[in-house]
């Protein structure tokens, strides 16, 4: 059986993703590196909303999505958990 996990509407922003111009290295650092480069290129970018509600739900625990590093990502996940 086959499951269609992505549909084409939610992967249409990574063709317009400014990350996919600069090369994945800026956003997969090296652990206690900068990420602030990484970060300066999101700030730039249209997709960003789009890129983090991906990584969120998708649960990517790995380099900079959507503007925010991988502890930020964490933190938002659990200020939202407990903000109710
Ligand atoms: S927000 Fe950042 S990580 Fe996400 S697509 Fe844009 S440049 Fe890439």
């Amino acid at each position: 059986m086959h499951y269609e996990t992505i549909t084409p509407m939610d992967d249409a922003w990574q063709a317009q993703a400014l990350c996919a111009e600069t090369g994945a290295d800026f956003f997969f650092p090296e652990p206690g590196s900068s990420v602030r480069e990484a970060k300066r290129i999101c700030g730039m970018c249209e997709m960003r909303p789009a890129c983090l509600e991906y990584a969120l739900s998708n649960d990517e625990r790995f380099g900079v999505w959507g503007g925010l590093s991988e502890k930020e990502r964490l933190q938002l996940r659990r200020t939202s958990h407990t903000s109710h």
